[in-house]
């Protein structure tokens, strides 16, 4: 097996991650956009307080609702 390739996409990756990571997301209790990843698959809300364990690198729609 060849992994030639297997690099480029990874560095993708890692942007991507990267920028999910530090993106911020709405708060299904206060409604701000105030939630941040506190760690891995741990988000918390800077406004309210409110604990997300959600996926690691970025938070689902679905698990706000
Ligand atoms: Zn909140």
């Amino acid at each position: 097996m060849r992994t030639v390739r297997y690099g480029v996409s990874v560095r993708k990756d890692l942007d991507l991650i990267k920028e999910m990571r530090s993106k911020k997301y709405k708060c299904p209790r206060c409604k701000r956009l105030s939630i941040r990843r506190a760690s891995s698959g741990i988000w918390i809300c800077k406004k309210c307080g409110l604990k997300i364990a959600d996926n690691a690198y970025s938070l689902s729609v679905s698990s706000i609702r």
